[in-house]
């Protein structure tokens, strides 16, 4: 099977990261998309995030009617801070028939060189990167990379490129301009996110345990 991994902090899960995990299974006939929750990634700043418990159950929920998308809690269970380079080495020689790519937006692969192993990760293992709006990466951030910019392969979504080690891809799939932030913000500010943005249930979900009401 082809599974697709997209990492994040999911505080909330909304349905930019949905749209993500649609298209990139679409662009590269991924059978499945694991949405891994993460423990603090150590790039990210101090701002408090809701508490793994919620983030999980607000994935669970969101993902209630997707066929193909499972939340996974494998990061959330090991040590803190979680590290991408654990997680696709553990997955990648557990399950060797699978074959795993990371998915993400442009704003990591902007800051892709300060995560832990960045090297290893671009020469061993895939990569999908989706342009975001706010965030778009051209020819001057990929120069950035130095040598490593040879790994990722710009593509348009008409093509069907394979995913494989060291074979990483950015892509524009129209991402849609939504962020966990932002929800954040609308909540705190008193104001309801609509239903392009979040799903229903998960906007129930943190109303009933008034998260993101105080940060
Ligand atoms: P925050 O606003 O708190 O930083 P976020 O909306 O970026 O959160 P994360 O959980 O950090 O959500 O995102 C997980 C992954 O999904 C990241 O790689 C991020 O770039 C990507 N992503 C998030 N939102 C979108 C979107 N609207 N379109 C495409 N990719 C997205």
């Amino acid at each position: 099977m082809k599974i697709g991994i997209l990492g994040g902090t999911f505080d909330p899960i909304h349905l930019g990261h949905c749209h993500l995990a649609r298209s990139v299974s679409k662009i590269f006939d991924l059978n499945r998309v694991l949405f891994m929750v993460s423990n603090r990634p150590p790039h990210k700043g101090k701002r408090e995030l809701a508490s793994s418990f919620h983030r999980f159950a607000m994935t669970e929920i969101g993902l209630l009617d997707r066929n193909g998308f499972c939340p996974s809690r494998w990061e959330l269970d090991r040590d803190k801070p979680s590290y991408t380079i654990k997680t696709l080495h553990h997955f990648s020689s557990k399950y060797t028939a699978d074959e795993f790519c990371f998915i993400a937006g442009s704003d990591s692969l902007q800051e892709i060189y300060l995560w832990k192993n960045c090297v290893e990760l671009l020469t061993k293992y895939s990569f999908v990167f989706v342009q975001r709006p706010g965030t778009k990466v051209g020819p001057a951030e990929l120069k950035l990379l130095g040598p490593l910019k040879r790994n990722i392969q710009v593509v348009c979504e008409k093509e069907r490129p394979m995913i494989g080690p060291g074979q990483s891809f950015l892509t524009d799939i129209n991402a849609l301009p939504v962020s966990s932030t932002l929800i954040r913000k609308m909540i705190r500010s008193g104001q309801k996110p609509s239903s392009n943005m979040v799903s229903p249930f998960v906007l129930r979900y943190i109303k009933k345990h008034r998260l993101y009401e105080k940060y």
